[in-house]
């Protein structure tokens, strides 16, 4: 009996809003949020005779967003209207790029090794927001023009797994070279998955389908989860899959079909004949590339293998670059980036997420939180009052020295007073000491306990366990 599997293929399609001052063609503000049709302008309202000027700054992203991902960066790139109706789009058509996009052929390895290749990357801008209320629909034009980037893959995964791996990489590295603010439930980073199946052995592809505006990790896993299964019930009944575009219900859990899928060329692509094509220097390219930062996997690379750090808190740290950047400029000032690490994820990061502060706006600097690493592991502080200190340090910003001045939480190194205490615990515990003569061990931390509780803040564990043992002699 011959048992045949249907393999998934996926393809991605990734959109991410530039985080430029101004949107695309024209100077109105590109931020988000804001009462409905407040920053529109002729231009980005398609008013006929207007004239589109390029935002430059908006070159210079997508650029970064090629050498994020090892794209090649075309000296010579134009545009195109991709047209079609819809009441999101005033002019309908939108200027997008066909045949010269500003980057293509780059790659993303995966942490298995496996390489995605990425097709290319484009320019365009962003359509308008339509909500339908009442049997009415409304349309709010201040997303139309912002500057869009669309990132498009091979069909190169296999699994739900290897895809949120990757949008997780892709959101990091515009995020880290900022470009964009990775805010997926605000739609300003979102997803279409291209999903198809086919037999394990079979040498093309299968009819996919096209799932739209994903905008969360979790979304994207659990749609491909459901396609996959809903396709694998229509073939195994030996029925045939409909090419067409869907969309995913959150609160179903199910895909449903907005329409039939159309091809590229159903959109009658031209060349816009408002823009001219932009060409770009090999100098412009050098000047970009000296300002990129180091990439996320990179930096997971260099904490796993050279600091020695765990890989879940490698990969915390990455997730977030201010992170990341804080952690850099602290294990400068101390050679102990496993302890540093340690600190910032189980203390830092924990107040953070609390609510006491934002990583972002920190009041505080790497130097600082290196000395309160000292103050405690030195032993000039007690660990109890580390939370005390740092939720201090997030709220006013002040230097942690002057904290524990000012709250009393130095430990004093009152020597005499030491001395006293261990000669009052020794003569009330004749028989312990007696026994720990006669060779039990255990008895020392019966004394030492007792030390510890009597001088509290007066010492440091440190100096109570040299006196005893000196004593004991
Ligand atoms: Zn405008």
């Amino acid at each position: 009996m011959w048992s045949t599997m249907l393999k998934p293929t996926i393809g991605l399609e990734i959109h991410a809003e530039l985080l430029t001052q101004s949107k695309v063609f024209c100077t109105c503000p590109a931020s988000f949020g804001g009462s409905e049709n407040s920053r529109c302008c002729p231009v980005c309202s398609g008013l006929p005779g207007t004239l589109p000027v390029l935002n430059q700054k908006a070159v210079e992203f997508i650029i970064r967003a090629g050498m994020a991902t090892e794209c090649d960066i075309s000296l010579f790139t134009k545009w195109d209207r991709k047209n079609y109706f819809y009441p999101d789009l005033p002019k309908a058509y939108q200027i997008s790029q066909m045949p010269r996009p500003v980057c293509l052929n780059g790659k993303v390895r995966l942490k298995s090794g496996k390489v995605i290749r990425i097709n290319r990357i484009h320019l365009e801008e962003d359509a308008g927001k339509l909500t339908h209320e009442g049997g009415a629909t409304l349309a709010d034009y201040n997303r139309c023009g912002i500057p869009l980037i669309e990132l498009v893959t091979e069909p190169d995964f296999a699994s739900a797994e290897e895809v949120t791996e990757f949008v997780a990489e892709i959101r990091a590295r515009y995020m880290y070279c900022g470009i964009s603010d990775g805010k997926m439930e605000q739609g300003s980073l979102r997803v279409d998955v291209n999903i198809s199946l086919a037999d394990e052995h079979a040498d093309t592809l299968g009819t996919r389908s096209e799932i739209k505006n994903l905008n969360s990790l979790r979304s994207i896993a659990r749609a491909i989860e459901y396609e996959t299964h809903r396709q694998g019930e229509i073939l195994g009944k030996g029925g045939k899959v409909t090419q067409e575009t869907l969309r995913f219900s959150d609160g179903t859990g199910e895909t449903s079909s907005l329409r039939s899928k159309e091809d590229a060329h159903d959109y009658r692509y031209f060349p816009d004949p408002d823009i001219p094509p932009v060409l770009i220097t090999e100098e412009e390219i050098a000047v970009i590339r000296g300002t990129m930062p180091e990439m996320p996997s990179s930096r997971y690379d260099r904490y796993v293998n050279k600091c020695g750090i765990p890989h879940k808190d490698a990969e915390n740290i990455v997730a977030d670059k201010h992170l990341s950047d804080f952690f850099d400029e602290a294990a400068t000032l101390l050679d102990e980036p496993r302890k540093i690490a340690n600190y910032l994820l189980s203390e830092l990061l924990y107040r953070i997420n609390l609510g006491e502060g934002t990583t972002d706006n920190l009041p505080f600097t790497p130097a600082d939180f290196v000395r309160v690493i000292e103050l405690v592991e030195g032993g000039k502080v007690s660990r109890s009052h580390l939370k005390d200190i740092l939720r201090e340090m997030l709220a006013t910003g002040s230097k942690p020295d002057s904290i524990c001045e000012q709250n009393n939480y130095l430990i004093k190194e009152d020597l005499s007073l030491v001395s006293d205490t261990i000669d009052k615990i020794l003569a009330e515990n004749v028989a312990a000491v007696a026994q720990l003569k006669n060779g039990e061990q255990k008895v020392f931390g019966f004394l030492m306990g007792k030390a510890n509780s009597l001088l509290k803040g007066a010492a440091t564990p440190k100096i109570i366990k040299e006196t005893l043992e000196k004593k004991l002699k």
